[in-house]
């Protein structure tokens, strides 16, 4: 099945059925209306002379068009690239042509990032780009492209498209060198979200709050993937991540379902009007993206009425969901661990080194086999090798255990683990230890250079509002754990570095560490 081929089913079964609510734009649609909204732009898409294969760049926060391309752009068999928010001309520059992407759709700007600008002062030097559609100016006018276009030729353009053709690149954050894009099939996104549905039960009767950027693969896949294929409905609190908006959207839409990374979470329970809320509509969601704190999972269930509260973990390049806590865990399972790993897909955990499959309840890397590995970095074979093995294997970078039972648990990055005097230390275990002193709204740990240890311990410490607390007090607290694990240096902030997807960027919070200890 293909995403189109997919809806299309969704929306005979729901034709009345809401598809999409976005609170701030004031837009509703129902599936039937989606669908026919979809067609529509899918004909101006061909009616400006793009064709199937084409690579078409989005670059906006949440709105509701943003969806729509989404699905227009995968029903036509072109392929959507999501281009990341806080880009500056650099990045744009060198996304535009190692994709090759003939239009972009954009806002005009946003925050303190001129879009529109940026485009121009880039377009003379990417040769593919032919169309610059600027949501704001020139959307109405690019619908209006669209009508000499049949509904008989968009549906025999439809017909051509396979499941196994890429339908989206996703640029990883270039942590390690330029960004690569990971190129995802129908196949990979359709059955991740159907999969991830699955597992939080979702029928028509949900409503989804995605208060997660689309850009990334928590907004496009885990909520406008998982919900299509079941009828459920996505409702778009605000252009971005905001605390209040977001509960507003719950207790508005009567959602059934919220979404969000760790941060925010924090943010909505830290809300001064938290209680004002009314949240008794919502029965699951999702925390997923980087280290979910037990103490913030507690207190989700406990405080949000999410008596079910699901994990899940993975990476662009799986799609992006490997393991998935499902409905029905034991809750101590629920909030401890990143469940289980998602039906039909192989996983092993492995030593980095040797390469042998290690024994459960040893910390390796974990590797992922089946439909949801991506089908290759855009056009860098050389680097597509790096991750994806002979036996086709994706290695992750990241360190699991799994336990008797099969719950898998995520220990930490290679990357990011610390080796102090040749002990390794996991940075989320500290976190977590830290987590649960009551003055902590939160904490992050990381690794800094040390002539004599190689590294040390360096906690970066959120207090909550109001409350006051000294280095010697937090020194104190940790006297329970192990010596080596116990932070050299303390350093309390108010924000912690962030990507546009709300993860903490641990490399910027080193780089700032290293400058300040000299
Ligand atoms: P880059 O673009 O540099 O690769 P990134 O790896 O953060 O950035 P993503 O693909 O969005 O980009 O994130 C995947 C990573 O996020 C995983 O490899 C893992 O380290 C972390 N992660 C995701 N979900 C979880 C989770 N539930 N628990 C712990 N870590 C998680
Ligand atoms: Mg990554």
């Amino acid at each position: 099945e293909t995403i189109g081929e997919n809806l299309r089913n969704t929306v005979a079964k729901y034709p009345q059925q809401e598809a999409l609510v976005c609170v701030d734009q004031n837009y509703r649609a129902t599936y039937t209306e989606f669908y026919s909204q979809t067609e529509q732009i899918a004909k101006s898409l061909i009616g400006v002379g793009l064709k199937k294969g084409d690579r078409v760049g989005i670059w906006a926060p949440n709105r509701a068009e943003w969806t729509l391309l989404q699905y227009a752009t995968a029903r036509v068999g072109m392929i959507l690239v999501n281009l990341n928010p806080a880009y500056r001309e650099n990045e744009l520059e060198f996304v535009l042509n190692q994709a090759e992407i003939s239009a972009v759709f954009a806002s005009l700007k946003f925050k303190t990032s001129e879009y529109k600008v940026m485009l121009n002062n880039v377009k003379d030097n990417t040769i593919s780009l032919k169309h610059i559609v600027i949501f704001e100016e020139d959307w109405d006018n690019f619908l209006i492209q669209g009508e000499e276009i049949s509904t008989s030729e968009v549906h025999q353009i439809e017909q051509s498209v396979q499941f196994d053709d890429a339908v989206n690149i996703q640029y990883t954050s270039g942590t390690t060198g330029f960004p690569k894009g990971v190129t995802l099939t129908h196949h990979n996104l359709l059955n991740n979200g159907f999969f991830i549905g699955i597992r939080l039960n979702y029928t028509h009767r949900d409503r989804v709050c995605i208060p997660v950027p689309f850009y990334h693969c928590f907004g496009m896949v885990i909520g406008n993937m998982a919900c299509t294929s079941h009828g459920a409905c996505m409702v778009i609190p605000s252009e971005s991540f905001e605390p209040e908006k977001a509960l507003n959207a719950v207790e508005l839409e009567k959602c059934t379902s919220l979404y969000g990374v760790p941060t925010m979470f924090i943010a909505e329970l830290e809300l001064p009007n938290f209680d004002h809320f009314d949240l008794s509509s919502l029965r699951t969601g999702v925390m997923a993206g980087s280290p979910c704190p037990i103490e913030i999972m507690k207190k989700v269930q406990a405080k949000m009425n999410m008596k079910e509260v699901s994990i899940c973990y993975g990476m662009t390049e799986t799609s992006p969901v490997s393991t998935q806590t499902i409905i029905g865990t034991p809750l101590e399972k629920q909030v401890s661990t990143v469940g289980t790993v998602q039906d039909h897909l192989e996983i092993k955990i492995i030593d980095p080194q040797t390469r042998e499959i290690l024994p459960r309840g040893i910390a390796g890397e974990f590797c992922t086999r089946g439909y949801s590995v991506m089908q290759k970095y855009w056009n860098n074979p050389e680097a597509t090798a790096q991750v994806i093995d002979e036996n086709n294997w994706l290695h992750t970078g990241d360190l699991a255990t799994m336990d008797v039972d099969g719950y898998i648990n995520i220990t930490g990055r290679i990357k990011d683990i610390i080796i102090r005097g040749g002990e390794n230390i996991s940075p989320k275990e500290i976190e977590d230890f830290l987590y649960e002193h009551e003055s902590i709204s939160d904490v992050q740990i990381i690794g800094v250079p040390s002539i004599k240890y190689g590294e040390e311990v360096m906690a970066w410490v959120k207090v909550k509002d109001g409350v006051t607390i000294t280095e010697d007090e937090l020194k104190g607290f940790c006297l329970s754990i192990a010596h080596f694990k116990r932070p050299k240096y303390w350093k309390f902030v108010t924000e912690f570095p962030m990507t546009v997807s709300g993860k903490i960027r641990k490399i910027e919070m080193r780089e700032v560490s290293i400058k300040e200890l000299g």
